[in-house]
């Protein structure tokens, strides 16, 4: 119990550490290159946002939540999705009053959600997300879906669908949700408990549930695409333009209805097929509403959420590696007595920017051999007896196995050329 981890976390080990590393650049790389720049909010928030912000009548409030009582006696809840933190902060630093949009991206992120621990389903998971507050034009939300597709494309990553919906906004989601009703109503029994629950205030959550009976039931139901207003119609065919014109794939899937409240107009998600099913990496959508709901002026936004892990986790089904860097530029050994002098050296070394160690477990020097080997380091030294009387040390290349005796203040200069 004391040495496992909390069910559903993950360490990121040091000798992985630098997959993230190279996964965080290029995302850094794909926003700033769109405008948008950091923002960092705190990991919990006042559980009242997340009710207001993400809807309670969504699985993340209503079963996934790390809810807790601080000592001041508030709710405090874990962040369970990017969006709502950052709106908050965006209303409380007065961003808003700026010239807009907006646009604001966070890396990752730690999320938390109870949830059921799977393959590509974590308790605590990261995400990298964009939000562009104050844009109304569907060109924005073709900017979000385009700079996602592009970042994993670029990866590497091989057979991404883009899936786009609309679900209307409150002008006519009511009609919608009278003719989802009626269709239920007719299905009501073989509904799941949670999907029964939720009839009445919030029925387009069936199309979401992941039970099996669910999905079944609700397979010919119709479709929000029918009933959408004028102006969610046209926001829906301009954002399609952009994407045609930008010349990537992509699909209306009518079902995707994204498990958060605040949506309106648009949602899509990206997807891959992988020897297991398809997975979902990336989800976002319009909310045009979040900003007002939560005590904010009236801003129209959109955004996506997408999770490090499954970035990750796709990477390695489809065989694409991550060069690994490498750790030392050298690893310098040394005879017992000459310990002093080969610390002076890599001290230097460090100082000149190369990167550089030694043995500090008191190994023979067979063994710092055998370890500067493991390293994988491309050069190692030896300060033996002769290299400290004369003030020099040896360098061994070891992808050639070329050696020379170099004096210790022209060492880094030789390195860097070697
Ligand atoms: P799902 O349908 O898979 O539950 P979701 O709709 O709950 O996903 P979002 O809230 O849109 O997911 O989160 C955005 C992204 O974060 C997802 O596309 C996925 O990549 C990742 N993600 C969500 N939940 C988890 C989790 N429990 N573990 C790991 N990654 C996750
Ligand atoms: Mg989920």
């Amino acid at each position: 119990m004391l040495t496992q981890a909390p069910r559903g976390t993950r360490d990121v080990l040091p000798t992985e550490s630098y997959r993230w590393q190279y996964l965080e650049e290029r995302m850094r790389k794909a926003a700033a290159l769109a405008g948008f720049r950091e923002v960092r909010t705190p990991v919990f928030e006042h559980t009242e946002l997340f009710l207001r912000g993400v809807g309670d009548t969504t699985d993340i409030v209503q079963k996934e939540m790390y809810t807790f009582q601080d000592k001041g006696e508030r709710s405090i809840t874990l962040k369970p999705e990017g969006t709502a933190g950052a709106a908050r902060c965006l209303i409380e630093s007065g961003l808003f009053a700026e010239a807009l949009p907006c646009k604001m991206y966070y890396l990752n992120a730690p999320i938390f959600r109870y949830e059921n621990p799977q393959s590509g389903r974590l308790r605590e998971h990261h995400q990298f997300g964009l939000e562009c507050f104050g844009a109304k034009e569907a060109t924005a939300d073709a900017e979000l879906i385009l700079l996602a597709f592009h970042l994993l494309e670029d990866l590497g990553i091989k057979n991404l669908s883009v899936e786009i919906n609309s679900i209307g906004c409150p002008n006519c989601r009511p009609a919608y949700h009278k003719a989802l009703k009626d269709y239920l109503a007719d299905r009501f029994d073989g509904l799941c408990d949670t999907c029964r629950g939720r009839f009445d205030r919030n029925p387009l959550r069936a199309l979401d549930c992941k039970e099996k009976r669910c999905q079944e039931l609700t397979k010919d139901a119709p479709s929000m695409l029918d009933l959408l207003c004028d102006e969610c119609c046209d926001h829906f065919a301009r954002l399609q333009e952009c994407l045609a014109t930008a010349g990537i794939p992509y699909r209306i899937n009518s079902r995707i209805v994204r498990g958060l409240d605040y949506y309106t107009k648009t949602v899509f998600e990206l997807v891959t097929e992988t020897k297991d099913g398809s997975l979902t990496v990336c989800g976002g959508g319009r909310y045009d509403n979040l900003v007002e709901q939560i005590g904010g002026q009236a801003l129209p936004a959109v955004g996506f959420g997408m999770g490090l892990e499954r970035v990750l986790m796709l990477l390695d089904s489809e065989g694409i590696v991550i060069p690994e860097p490498p750790r030392y530029d050298i690893f310098l050994t040394y005879m017992g007595e000459n310990r002093q002098k080969a610390f002076a050296l890599v001290e230097s070394l460090r100082r000149e920017g190369i990167r550089a160690d030694m043995d500090h477990c008191g190994r023979s020097l067979k063994a710092q051999f055998k370890f500067a080997n493991k390293t994988g380091a491309r050069l190692t030294g030896v300060i033996g007896d002769d290299e400290a009387r004369d003030g020099t040390v040896k360098i061994r290349n070891m992808e050639n196995g070329e050696e020379s005796t170099v004096r210790v203040q022209d060492a880094a200069e030789y390195i860097r050329r070697a």
